[in-house]
């Protein structure tokens, strides 16, 4: 079962990434994961990865599609992964295709998860991120159960540098013209499916099962 995440920033991509991955045991790979690991470690990649973040733009495709090819190429792939954050582009899900394609393989489900921008900006400022283990919480909606610490790993949980309200609001613009355009795409490929993002987390899931199927 191969998924894609699609939606704004904030929509609750990784939410419901993580939380598939759980109850159908495939891998949740989420892009910005990798690049803020990349960062904390000081590689090439992070220092790169990190001028564009800081800006709310997006890291070029040259740099973004081998780190993700590379990764679904690993052996625990095999049975299906949810993709969180890629493709973001027409050319990255162009690739994604081709690569696929050569392989006679395809993407089953790309879940489009549908919140208006009005309650992006809201969502953003409250969402408290783990580095450790890329686990996402918010203030208000899914607090840690101990303040400022990560329940999954134990880790500080900090406000992103690119979840300020100035950074939300381009990477809202940048989504709209250049990541948007992948609903229409999927849709081509009979493989789109919407859901109401604004529910409650528990809700959304439930939709989400209910589309992948028991
Ligand atoms: P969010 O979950 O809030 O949408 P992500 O963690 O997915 O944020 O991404 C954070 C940032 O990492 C993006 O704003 C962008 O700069 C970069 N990024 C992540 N995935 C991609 C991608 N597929 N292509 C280009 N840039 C990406
Ligand atoms: P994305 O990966 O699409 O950027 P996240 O999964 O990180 O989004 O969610 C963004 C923020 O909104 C996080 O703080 C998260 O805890 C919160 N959130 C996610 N889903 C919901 C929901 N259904 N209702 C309210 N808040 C949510
Ligand atoms: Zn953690």
């Amino acid at each position: 079962m191969k998924i894609i995440m699609l939606g704004a920033p904030g929509a609750g991509k990784g939410t419901q990434a993580k939380m598939i991955a759980d109850k159908y045991g495939i891998p949740h790979i989420s892009t910005g994961d990798i690049f803020r690991t990349n960062i904390k470690e000081g590689t090439k990649l992070g220092k790169e990865a990190k001028e564009y973040m800081d800006q709310g733009r997006l890291v070029p495709d040259e740099l973004t599609v081998k780190i993700l090819l590379d990764r679904v190429e690993k052996e625990d792939c095999k049975n299906g992964y949810v993709l969180d954050g890629f493709p973001r582009t027409i050319p990255q899900a162009e690739v994604l295709t081709d690569a696929l394609g050569k392989v006679g393989d395809k993407i089953d489900y790309a879940i489009n998860v549908e919140v208006p921008d009005k309650n992006i900006i809201s969502r953003m400022s409250g969402r408290r991120a783990c580095l450790g283990c890329g686990s996402t919480y918010h203030l208000e909606y899914n607090p840690t159960k101990k303040e400022g610490i990560c329940d999954s790993c134990g880790s500080e949980t900090v406000l992103r540098d690119d979840d300020k309200a100035e950074t939300v609001k381009k990477r809202l613009l940048v989504y709209h013209e250049q990541t948007h355009p992948l609903i229409e795409y999927y849709k081509k490929q009979s493989v789109l499916y919407e859901v109401d993002g604004t529910m409650d987390m528990q809700d959304v899931f439930q939709a989400i099962a209910n589309i992948l199927g028991a």
